[in-house]
């Protein structure tokens, strides 16, 4: 139980999820370790969303509504710390859903589609059909389904390692990522990278898709046209002073 004034009550939080996915077997030994890097970024950050995020988030929102087959790549620590929100937004952009896992095993997976089937998703992608191969890519991390990830025109990479972001990019998908290190390959290599928090960016992300869906397409691709993700990271390490 987390005391209700606890200064790091949000971030406590987030930690019993994670734990708690861990003991049902969404979340890997390794993703235990991942979210303490993210930690340590949203420390510095002020464990709240910043402008440029903002500005980020409008940008994904865009080209999420913009995307003809958009999917959303989901983990072990995705799943355990937003399923809801991610089948939220799958909805709101009609968009696919896939299990992704960087440390695959069939019983992960499966356990991730639990999850996701549980907060009401209908169709899980990637458990039983990761059937084709993103080029580059060696072992379980380079499986992803025919139906999903490989024919996506978009794809939402929430905490992705660096290469898998990387190889997406050079398939030719548009890329957007959420990640609290500005400084990560990921980061860097993604089109759009929203430097926040997780649990905190999806639902504003959910919330600008609804505002720009009444826009119309020329709208959306000047948001982001006027977009520089690059420009974005760097406000981002100015703000930490890195
Ligand atoms: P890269 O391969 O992109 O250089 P990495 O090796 O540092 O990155 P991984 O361990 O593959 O990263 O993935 C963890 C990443 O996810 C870290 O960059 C971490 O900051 C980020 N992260 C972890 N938890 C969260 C969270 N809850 N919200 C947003 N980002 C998170």
């Amino acid at each position: 139980m987390i005391p209700g004034n606890h200064p790091r009550r949000k971030s406590l939080f987030l930690r019993e999820k994670l734990v708690d996915g861990y003991k049902k077997g969404l979340v890997s030994d390794e993703g235990l370790i991942a979210h303490g890097r993210g930690e340590a970024f949203d420390y510095l950050i002020g464990e709240r969303t910043r402008e440029p995020a903002k500005k980020a988030i409008k940008a994904a929102a865009a080209a999420l509504l913009l995307a003809k087959n958009p999917v959303i790549s989901v983990n072990g620590n995705v799943a355990a710390l937003a399923a809801e929100s991610i089948a939220e937004l799958a909805k709101e952009i009609n968009g696919k859903i896939e299990v992704n896992l960087f440390y695959r095993t069939q019983k992960r997976a499966e356990r991730v589609e639990w999850r996701l089937k549980n907060v009401g998703v209908g169709k899980v992608l990637g458990v039983n059909d990761a059937d084709a191969r993103i080029p580059e890519l060696f072992s379980e991390r380079r499986k992803v389904s025919v139906e999903g990830i490989y024919l996506a025109d978009c794809v939402l990479i929430p905490l992705e390692d660096g290469d898998r972001c990387e190889a997406l990019v050079k398939m030719g998908k548009r890329t957007i990522a959420i990640d609290l290190n500005p400084l990560s390959r990921t980061a860097r290599k993604a089109h759009i990278t929203i430097v926040d928090e997780l649990t905190r960016a999806l639902p504003l992300l959910i919330e600008e898709v609804k505002n720009l869906r009444v826009k119309d397409e020329a709208h959306l691709k000047l948001i982001l046209e006027s977009y520089n993700n690059k420009k974005v990271l760097g406000e981002m390490r100015k703000l930490i002073n890195l």
